[in-house]
């Protein structure tokens, strides 16, 4: 199968910083997180390729951001930005037209949004339509984030560490996830399960792990590849 085509759209940038207020640029913030976001896609994530609309603090407009991602054929756009004007907490906006995908746009959405909200603790502002230019012009799914209010106080101080751009970023990355139903990537078992140690009267046995799988079909076709290079293996169900 193809690999999964995310783009991701920070918002603002070069002679735009976007909203400003407490020592923060918007254009600085968005760029962080997309750029962590992509991290912690390829890090969790296989089967997915992101694409930033820009990876630096360069000006591209609104109609290049959406014409990037049609010309790639995205699955998905997620615009990111923090928000202003009076206010705090977390919203999420998709294209309020009628248009085919909308159903399959707000759906993922919503699965965005909630994991956002749960894993930030921001407050919730709701989940919104409006006619915002990345999300009409875009011909795929596509949702727009405001992260925060860069004039709101304790909105801002929150922004200021990095340490929870990167939950803002890891939040998008398992939203994006749980939305589109992406294949964590298989941790060697060294590092998930560190050998135990044997007390005494113990043996202890070392398992082979050649896959772990959502879908027993793709277990049952990996015993299958094992067996016609010679190697006997059998499945192990168990639940996370
Ligand atoms: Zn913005």
């Amino acid at each position: 199968m193809a690999d999964f085509v995310q783009v991701i759209d920070p918002g603002h940038g070069g002679h735009d910083p976007g909203a400003t207020a407490n020592g923060l640029r918007e254009e600085d913030l968005t760029l962080k997180i997309a750029l962590y976001t992509r991290d912690y896609i390829y890090e969790l994530y296989e089967g997915v390729k992101v694409y930033l609309t820009r990876d630096k603090d360069v000006f591209v407009s609104l109609s290049e951001r959406a014409d990037f991602a049609n010309r790639l054929k995205a699955d998905h756009f997620c615009s990111i930005h923090i928000n202003a004007g009076g206010g705090d907490g977390f919203e999420s906006f998709i294209y309020s037209g009628s248009y085919a995908n909308k159903s399959k746009t707000n759906a993922i959405r919503n699965a965005l949004h909630d994991v956002i909200v749960a894993e930030t603790r921001f407050k919730d502002r709701g989940k919104k339509e409006g006619n915002l230019a990345v999300l009409r012009e875009t011909n795929m799914p596509a949702v727009l984030t405001e992260n925060g209010f860069i004039d709101n106080k304790d909105d801002a101080d929150f922004l200021k560490s990095d340490d929870n751009l990167r939950k803002i970023a890891l939040a998008h990355a398992h939203g994006l996830a749980k939305a589109h139903g992406w294949k964590p990537k298989v941790k060697p078992t060294s590092e998930a399960n560190p050998a135990p140690k044997a007390s005494a009267g113990e043996k202890v046995f070392y398992r082979v792990v050649a896959g772990s799988f959502a879908d027993r079909k793709n277990a049952e076709k990996r015993v299958r590849e094992l067996k016609a290079k010679g190697i006997e293996s059998f499945i192990d169900e168990y639940r996370a």
